[in-house]
Formats: C-alpha cells, sequence, structure tokens
C-alpha cells in the first residue's frame, strides 16, 4: 500500500517588480490551501530569467509577504543559485537522447515552423543531429508524439498533444540561462511540492513538465490553477509593469480583496489582524467555490 506524502505547497513568485494583486491572489490560494491541508509552505524565488531581475524585488516581495502574516517553511530557494543542479539535469537528459543541441536562430525557426498557441512550434532541424557548420545555442527536450493528461481541480480534465502543439522546447536558452520549464520542474522534484497553486497562465505549460517529470522519474504534483487578475485591457497583470503594487500599510484589505477574488465569501465578524486572518482561513478555505472567469 503506498502513503500519501503529506501536503507541501510553494509560491514561487518572479522578482520582476513588487508584488501586485495578481500574484497575491496566487499567494493566497496557495497558502490557504496549504493551511486547509495542514501542510507546509515553501518560498521560491524564480530569478532563473537573470535578464529579467529587478534589483530588490526579491526583497521587496518578501517583506510584503511577511506584512501579510504569510509563513513558510525553511529557507527561500533562490534558482540562480541552483545551476549546477540545473546542469547535472540537463547532462543526465542529454546523455539519454532526450535532449539534443540546437542551432537554429529564432528567424529560422519563424520562417519554417508553425505558430502555436504559446510561441512558435518548433519543425525540428535539429532533431536528428545539427546541420554541418552551425553552432549549438540552445538545447531543446525531444517530445514525443503522445497525448499527456492531467486533471486540474479546477479547469478539470486537460490534455494536450505535445509534439502538435507545443513541439521539442528549449530547455536551455541560447544565452545561457535554464528555462523555466526545466528549473520548476527540477526545484519541485527537489523541494519534494505535493501540491502547485498558482496562476492560470501556466496551465497551458503544465503538460510540459509534467513529461520533464515522467522523464526524471519525478512524482507529478497535483494541480489547481487559480482564474488570472485581468486590467482594463483584459491582459493578465504583471510585476513590471508596476500596475497596481500592493500598498503593504492595509494589509488586512489586501488580503480580504484576495480573499474575495477567489470566491470565498469574507468573514462575518471583522478580523483583528493578519494573524487572525489566517487562522480564520485555514478553516473556511473551499476551492469548490473559486470561479473559472475570477470574480468582478
Ligand atoms: N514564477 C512564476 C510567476 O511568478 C510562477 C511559476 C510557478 O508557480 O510554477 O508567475
Amino acid at each position: 500500500m503506498s502513503v500519501q506524502p503529506a501536503y507541501r505547497g510553494r509560491f514561487a513568485p518572479s522578482p520582476t517588480g513588487p508584488l501586485h494583486f495578481g500574484s497575491l491572489v496566487a499567494a493566497v490560494g496557495s497558502y490557504a490551501d496549504a493551511l486547509a491541508h495542514q501542510g507546509s509552505w515553501l518560498l521560491r524565488i524564480e530569478d532563473v530569467d537573470e535578464g529579467r531581475r529587478v534589483k530588490g524585488a526579491a526583497d521587496s516581495i518578501l517583506r510584503t509577504l511577511e506584512t501579510l502574516g504569510f509563513q513558510w517553511q525553511g529557507e527561500v530557494l533562490h534558482q540562480s543559485r541552483r545551476k549546477a543542479r540545473y546542469q547535472e539535469i540537463l547532462d543526465r537528459l542529454l546523455a539519454r537522447g532526450l535532449a539534443y543541441p540546437c542551432g537554429c536562430t529564432r528567424r529560422e525557426v519563424e520562417a519554417v515552423g508553425r505558430r502555436g498557441a504559446e510561441g512558435w512550434i518548433y519543425p525540428g532541424t535539429c532533431r536528428q543531429g545539427m546541420p554541418p557548420g552551425r553552432r549549438e545555442r540552445a538545447v531543446r527536450l525531444r517530445v514525443p508524439a503522445a497525448t499527456v493528461r492531467f486533471v486540474d481541480r479546477l479547469f478539470g480534465a486537460q490534455c494536450q498533444e505535445l509534439e502538435r502543439e507545443v513541439g521539442d522546447f528549449v530547455i536551455r536558452r541560447a544565452d545561457g540561462f535554464f528555462a523555466y520549464q526545466l528549473a520548476v520542474v527540477v526545484d519541485d522534484l527537489d523541494q519534494g511540492v505535493t501540491d502547485v497553486v498558482r496562476g492560470a497562465d501556466l496551465l497551458h505549460s503544465t503538460p510540459r513538465q509534467i513529461h520533464l517529470q515522467r522523464l526524471l522519474g519525478a512524482p507529478t504534483p497535483r494541480y489547481l490553477h487559480l482564474p488570472l487578475v485581468l486590467d482594463e485591457n483584459g491582459r493578465k497583470l504583471s510585476k513590471r509593469d508596476l500596475a497596481h503594487p500592493l500598498d503593504p500599510g492595509r494589509p488586512l484589505e489586501a488580503l480580504l480583496a484576495a480573499w474575495r477574488f477567489l470566491g470565498q465569501p469574507p468573514p462575518e465578524e471583522p478580523m483583528k489582524d493578519v494573524k487572525t486572518f489566517w487562522a480564520w482561513a485555514a478553516l473556511n478555505w473551499n476551492p469548490q467555490r473559486i470561479r473559472r472567469e475570477g470574480a468582478r
């Protein structure tokens, strides 16, 4: 009989700006879900893309989370300090023939590739080896002509034909940085994450991550993707446009706004402080109330 491991959740912000309402929703959803399962909750700074890192953003995010009463377990993991580990996994995938060096430029991919839901589908030019005279730029993961299926706790049954819809995807980029898709899988594996609760913009990435998990013999976590907070133009809020930063001077208001956005009825009694809020939230979190399209 197999024993279910204890719940381990995480929040994994990219330090591209101060915490805004959109990432607060992801933080509140994942923390409340962990508390409701009496699980642990980890924090990871996803600074693998060092070009997008904004100075001071990681510290500012941590400070805001502290003010809002979030409590994470252990040390904060920084992706920028884990390159040796990512390299080890990359080498293993290359040695097994599951990944391959690619010499194509973006322009070349766009000239012959098809357009997918998220970027270009790689036409497979370097799959059987780089054409002579080419210099290695990126490393890609070979994907099979198979369908990846999983059940999201909010969005239900999902399936994606990796080869047709995504194509062989980059795991080490031409600028030398490891790709998010590789880093997130290795980190979730190493941190023993059982439950991923994050924004629905990553729903489309999940089959790639599940495929990588299977290649590495890693367990697949449960997934709960949360509705996205959109701006006036229907676009996802981004930390980079500095839109809607949180007011850390009003922590309870911020928490309650995120709570309501997630379809959770507010407490009947006014809350004294953030600590009281979280104790109450742990008992009252009900993911079945979340609406896919989010709150108005
Ligand atoms: N770093 C991503 C973000 O800030 C989240 C990635 C994840 O939760 O897997 O949107």
